[in-house]
């Protein structure tokens, strides 16, 4: 199996399971307990993971903290911040290309009585400065806007959004979800006047289940507020609680001390990976269409059109040996609402797919994943 589905998930770092190892086992303290050896052993293993997710993002290791996944993340903070700030404003500001969790969580807001902006994006999908401009208004408390898009790869430019937002309209947070980005891309937070950013480990081979939300201190280093999503037993300072997942956080920090480690090799790896499949498709497939801004992108992660056939019908003819999608796994039953929003009619959504690369993959795979693509593309033509 060739596995070219990495926007969805990666496989987990051998290094990160090693790693993982012991506290599935001998170490399984928890690290909330007191005066003991295995949970100071504990304790000591989380706080190293968050300074590696620190350092990874150029932050405090107090600035973060961990929660069950991204989905978590982008919950706690939408809803943290309006629920906390709700007499200084009800109005948030986010893209029509967001993922489920934050538009799931905007929709539910609104029922709540917050008023909601969704902007719209450009034909890269790209969220331009001006249109933002003409949304925030006084009552904004909340900006929240994805750093990089999980169908098609493209980047937002959040340096210079959360910029603008942070010198012009200081009471409004500004969140980006980086679920996608974060190990791929540089995230420099100390040049990035982002409040808030959420990750998720299995992104970059790390573990399932285990998130991280970055929460930018105030002034004197005093903590930025927002309301819980899960009132208990007050670990991670209040903001999360319930009993730390020791063994994944020690993946999510394996893998992010991994990502900082290893970061140019592979990004330089994936780029070169993709002008190669993008080059042999184009030979391939003449009529094929890229989807997503060419430049301003993740490395590695391909959006693309191919004319007359059925995405769904080539993917699983394909199942066996590769693992390519149609889009996000997270909305996997209605036709992509990004594409449509960068102008793809529905016929063209049908004939999209996501190649997503990752470290293990050589030329070699994508010569393969390429002659089998063009024998089903070639059998299944509509
Ligand atoms: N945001 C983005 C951009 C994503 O791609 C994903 C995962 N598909 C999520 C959030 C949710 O991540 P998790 O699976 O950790 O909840």
């Amino acid at each position: 199996m060739i596995y070219l589905d990495n926007s969805a998930t990666t496989p987990i770092d051998p290094e990160v399971s090693k790693a993982m190892w012991p506290y599935l086992t001998e170490e399984y303290g928890n690290p909330s307990s007191k005066y003991y050896t295995l949970a100071e052993n504990a304790k000591k293993a989380v706080e190293e993971a968050r300074t590696h997710v620190a350092s990874l993002l150029f932050c405090e290791p107090d600035e973060i903290i961990f929660t069950s996944c991204a989905t978590e993340s982008n919950n706690f903070v939408l809803k943290g911040v309006a629920h906390f700030y709700k007499d200084k404003g009800k109005h948030i500001i986010t893209s029509k290309i967001e993922h489920k969790s934050v538009l799931e969580t905007c929709k539910f807001l609104e029922g709540e009585g917050f008023e909601v902006t969704y902007l719209d994006v450009d034909s890269f999908g790209q969220v331009q400065l001006e249109t933002l401009k003409k949304a925030l208004r006084e009552d904004t408390i909340l900006v929240s806007i994805m750093w990089g898009n999980n169908e098609t790869g493209t980047l937002n430019d959040i340096p210079a959004l959360s910029q603008y937002v942070k010198s012009h309209y200081p009471n409004a947070f500004f969140h980006t979800d980086a679920t996608q980005v974060v190990g791929k891309i540089e995230v420099d937070l100390s040049k990035t006047p982002v409040d808030f950013l959420s990750l998720s480990a299995h992104k970059l081979y790390g573990p399932k289940g285990i998130g991280a939300c970055f929460i930018r201190k105030r002034e004197l280093g005093l903590r930025t507020k927002i309301t819980p999503l899960l009132h208990g037993g007050s670990q991670e300072n209040g903001y999360r609680s319930g009993t730390l997942s020791v063994h994944n956080i020690v993946g999510l920090g394996k893998a992010a001390e991994l990502a900082k480690l290893n970061y140019k090799e592979q990004h330089q790896k994936l780029m070169e990976l993709e002008t190669y499949l993008v080059n042999k498709l184009k030979d391939l497939f003449p009529a094929i269409q890229f989807n997503g801004h060419p430049i301003d992108k993740i490395p590695g992660v391909l959006n693309f059109t191919i004319p007359n056939v059925s995405n769904e019908l080539i993917i699983r003819s394909l199942k066996d040996q590769f693992a390519i999608s149609t889009g996000s796994a997270c909305s996997i039953n209605e036709p992509s609402y990004v594409l449509k929003e960068m102008g793809l009619n529905a016929i063209q959504i049908r004939s999209s797919f996501r190649v997503s690369l990752n470290k293990y993959i050589s030329q070699e795979d994508i010569d393969r994943f390429c002659i089998c693509l063009d024998h089903a593309v070639k059998s299944l033509s509509i």
